[in-house]
Parts: structure tokens; sequence; C-alpha cells
């Protein structure tokens, strides 16, 4: 007879491993079961050439889009997920975020919680993932605890333009909410060094709070908690009256094998999470585990993403650059419109990064001197709910992903902004798309943002989740990932994630008790 646990949480990314870290003092018994291994610690780690040229820590698994076109996702299989190569920007959403905001291309709808709901479960997620900023700058800032780190520094080529952006433009620059453990007070004991490759890299010094050296570690002291790696899970099974899950079919290093536990959390990341309860479809659940709404896998979003390049004649020299942000047209545009998005730099572009899209450039700059002297940033902008942008599964049973961009009068809009921008501040810039992975607009492959596919709700005609994330359809079935997202926000989401992880655990451990 199989081993039975009080809880299995499958996928330790910053919903599955803040989830186990959550509910590891219970004294529950806790089996976790990850499909990927530990990710290796190598001198690779910080290798640009490695990680974006031949993209070392990536899935090599094939998904489809919707004309059937094979495609590789930009997705991590480790204990952590994909936190192991975050950026660390966690940012609260904003108070507005949690109502109804009309867009340029519709409305983005409500969620069933309010701010006020959320915010002390962001104070306690920002505390765990040693989140450092400072509150006050950000306009749109949502009312909030004081971060327990300070702010981290600008490199002295970024203050320069932060400087410039505030006294010649009128905006806001803010330092960006970042979860890193950084001691820049005493250097000596401080874990982070502030290297040049952070953004999109795993960190070799395990100093990045992501959810593995963070949640996953700690949890694993506890005796009560088990980890299983190369655990793939591939099918939850139900009672005959399909209101309980009863097993857990996975392949572990491979082969085949049954689990069992009382409650079941799927935390694979919004796309994977819809995939496997459309695969666990049986005679109770025709179309999909918990999808008598019919919304698993629909309102698939990712965000509306695009980097930008801009090259001034001055060189650049900064390592961490990922420092500062601006959000004055978060909520509207400079006309009182609608809301554009969020700016914010991205980590610094290599010469290795931007090879790939040489063509492109050549030979108007050199590579050497774009890598030397450029700023580099990331705007944001939301895309809307939609149910033709979903995940299905195909005849195989592998992920197809439909995606068709929304609500792109922003974002264009927010470019526009982007470029003036940097031509009040300086004459010296050239303004150029960006390229290495982060391409001009991020493709389908760019799923770093996903969220949304298991939507949570009141209703269970509308939504797949209640509001404590479990299943309206099945008793012990809960999804603590990215896929419980009404809407997409246009800042980063994995702080909410956690956070959310963080309120379900406090639901789970009492239900358990
Ligand atoms: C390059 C990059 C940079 C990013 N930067 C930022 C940033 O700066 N700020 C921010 O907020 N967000 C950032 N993100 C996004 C952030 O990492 C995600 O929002 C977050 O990790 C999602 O958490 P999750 O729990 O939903 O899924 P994941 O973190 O993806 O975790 C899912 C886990 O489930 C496992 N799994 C999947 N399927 C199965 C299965 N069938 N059986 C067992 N295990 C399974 C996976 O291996 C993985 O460990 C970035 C992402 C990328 C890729
Ligand atoms: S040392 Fe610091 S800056 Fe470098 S990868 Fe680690 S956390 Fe990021």
């Amino acid at each position: 007879m199989a081993e039975r646990y009080d809880i299995a949480i499958i996928g330790t990314g910053a919903g599955g491993g803040t989830l186990a870290y959550s509910l590891a003092a219970t004294g529950k018994k806790i089996l976790i079961l990850e499909r990927g291994g530990f990710l290796p610690r190598e001198i690779e780690n910080w290798s640009p050439g490695a990680v974006f040229n031949q993209g070392r820590y990536k899935t090599t698994e094939p998904w489809y889009d919707r004309k059937g076109q094979e495609f590789h996702p930009g997705t991590h299989y480790y204990v952590g997920g994909n936190t192991k190569v975050y950026g660390a920007v966690l940012f609260r959403l904003r108070r507005e975020d949690f109502g109804e905001l009309r867009h340029y291309g519709g409305i983005s709808p409500a969620w069933p919680v309010k701010y006020e709901d959320m915010a002390p479960w962001y104070t306690k997620a920002e505390h765990l993932y040693s989140v450092h900023g400072q509150r006050g700058i950000d306009p749109t800032d949502p009312p909030g605890d004081p971060y327990s780190h300070p702010a981290v520094t600008h490199e002295p080529r970024i203050q320069e333009i932060v400087d410039d952006i505030t006294r010649k433009t009128g905006l806001h620059p803010f330092p960006l909410p970042l979860g890193i453990r950084l001691n820049e007070q005493h250097p000596e004991f401080s874990e982070c060094v502030r290297c040049g490759t952070c953004d999109g890299f795993p960190c070799l010094v395990n100093a990045k709070s992501d959810s593995h050296t963070t949640c996953i570690v700690p949890a694993l002291k506890h005796s009560n908690v088990t980890l299983v790696t190369h655990a793939k899970v591939t099918r939850l099974h139900t009672d005959a009256g399909g209101r309980t899950v009863t097993e857990i079919e996975a392949e572990v290093d491979g082969r085949p094998q049954r689990l069992q536990a009382d409650i079941v959390v799927s935390s694979c990341g919004a796309i994977n999470s819809a995939a496997l309860l459309l695969r666990s479809a049986n005679d109770k659940h025709k179309q999909g585990l918990a999808n008598s709404s019919g919304q698993v896998g629909r309102n698939y979003m990712c965000h509306l993403n695009s980097a930008i390049l801009t090259v001034s004649n001055k060189p650049n020299p900064t390592k961490f650059q990922k420092t500062f942000g601006i959000n004055d047209f978060y909520l509207k545009g400079p006309h009182g419109d609608y809301p554009l998005g969020h700016l914010q730099t991205l980590g610094k572009a290599t010469k290795e990064m931007l090879e790939d899209d040489a063509p492109f450039f050549a030979p108007g700059l050199a590579l050497d001197y774009m890598a030397t002297h450029s700023i580099d940033w990331w705007i944001t902008s939301e895309d809307l709910p939609s149910p033709d942008n979903r995940v299905t599964l195909t005849r195989n049973g592998d992920v197809c992903l439909e995606y068709t961009p929304n609500n792109e009068e922003g974002h264009s809009r927010l470019l526009a902004k982007l470029k003036d921008i940097v031509h009040e501040i300086g004459a010296d810039f050239h303004f150029l798309p960006s390229v290495g992975y982060l391409s001009k607009r991020i493709p389908l492959a760019g799923v770093a943002h996903q969220v949304g596919t298991t939507r949570f709700g009141a209703d269970p005609k509308t939504s797949v989740l209640d509001v404590n994330c479990k299943a309206h359809d099945v008793d012990n079935l809960y999804v603590v990932d990215g896929g419980f997202f009404c809407s997409s926000s246009a800042v980063n989401p994995a702080l909410t994630i956690i956070a959310n992880a963080l309120r379900v655990g406090e639901h789970i451990a009492a239900r358990v008790k």
C-alpha cells in the first residue's frame, strides 16, 4: 500500500515553494513533487553565452501554437521553478488593479478580493523574500509597511539617468523593489555581490531570493516534509463521484508511480497547471478536471512586453542595471486617457546577448559599442483576459498555446513615451529596438509572466477556483500558482503569486488542523 500524505504540492516555483514553506510548520505530512532537479551550480550560471545564446537552463520540451507549429517556451523546470532565473523585481499590484479598469482595448475586470485583503500577505511576502525598496516615490505605490531592507542603490551612470529624468521631465523614477540578499552597508557580510548577470540568470552564490533557497530549503528542515525531484505529475484521478482527487499519477525518474494525499495542490505554473487539469479529464469531468465552467486554460495572459535598447555617446559601465522604474503612465497616459503601463530598466545587455540579432543592426553600430553604451529597458503593458487566448492539448497531450495580443494601443503609446523621455534627457541617444533573447516584442515563447488560466472568483459558472483557490468542482484540489489572476496588471507577477500562496497556506493550515 502506497504511503499516504496529508498534503501533496506539485511544483516548487513562486506558488508551490512558498506554499510548502507556509505549511511546513503544521507538522502535517507534506509531499512535494517537482518534475525538475536542482539547478546545477556551475560557472555557466553566469555566462551570457551559455544562458542566453545556448539556452542552457530552458526546457527543451516542445509546445505548439494554434497552427500546430512547434516552439520552445522560455520556461524552466527546476526546484524553484522560474524564480531560479527571474529578475527578482517583486511588486505589489497597484490598489486600482484589484478593481475594474477601463483600457484602450476594453475592460480589465475586478478581482474577488480587494487590495486591503492582500496587503498583509504582501507585507509577509516582502519580508520572506528580503525585498529592498523605498515607498513614497512611485506615485502609484499602494499603501504598505516600509520595506525591511533599504532600496538598492543605482550605479553612477544609472543615477545620472535617474537625476536627468527627474529634473528634465518631472517624472518620478523610483527604486525597483528587488528580492536579493544584498547588504550594501556591510558588503563584507553580503551574500549578493551585485554581479552583472542576475535578470534571466541563476545565482551562482545563492543570493537571489528564489523559492528554492528562500522556501524549499527551510521547509525541508522539517522532518514531515518530503521533496521528490524528477517527479513529473501526468494525471490526477478522482473517486467515482468526481468530487475528490484520490490518486496522483506521476513519472518519477521516468517510472510510473501512483501517490495519495488528502489535499492536492497543483502549482505547476499557469500553463502547466491548466494542462494537467485538461489531461485529467474523466467520466465526471469530461472537458477536464474542475472544468464545469469551461474556463480551464482560458484567459491566458502574459503581458505585452518589449525590450528596448537606447544607445548613447556616453559609456555605460553599469553591472547591475535593473534598479529603477517609472509608473507615471501606469494608470493614465499624459493626456489623462487610459493606462499605458510600466517602464523599468533591464539587466545590462552584453555583446553575446546582442549577437543573435546582429545582422539586424550591422553594419550601423558595432556590437561592442552598443553593449558598452546602451541603457536597456523593459516596458510592460496589461493584456486583457480573453477566452480565446488559451491553453489546450494536442492529440498527444502536449501543450498548445493560442494567443493573440490585445490592448496594444497603450503599449505603443508607452513606447512613444519612452522615446520622448530619452529625447528629453539627452540628444546623445540613438533609439533602437532591442536585441538578444528579449528581441523587440516578446514572442509567444516568452511565457515568463504567464497568468490567468484557472481564474478565481465567487461564481462557479465563470471561474475555476473559489476565493481560497480551491477548485469549485472538487473538494480537495487547489491551484496555487499564477493561474488564479483575473487580470494581468502591468507589474511583474511573482510577489502576488507569493503573497497569495501565503494567504491560501493559512486557509489550508486551518483546514487540516
Ligand atoms: C527570465 C525570467 C525573468 C523573470 N523576472 C521576473 C521578475 O523580475 N519579477 C517577477 O515578478 N516575475 C518575474 N518572472 C516571472 C516569475 O518567475 C513567475 O511569475 C513565477 O515564477 C511563477 O510562479 P509559479 O508558481 O506560477 O510557476 P513556476 O515558478 O514556473 O513554477 C512551476 C513549477 O512547477 C514545476 N512543474 C511544472 N509542471 C509539473 C508537473 N507536471 N509535475 C511536477 N512539477 C511540475 C516546474 O518545474 C516548476 O518548478 C520572470 C520569469 C522569467 C522566466
Ligand atoms: S550575486 Fe546578486 S546580483 Fe548576482 S545573481 Fe546573485 S542575487 Fe543577482
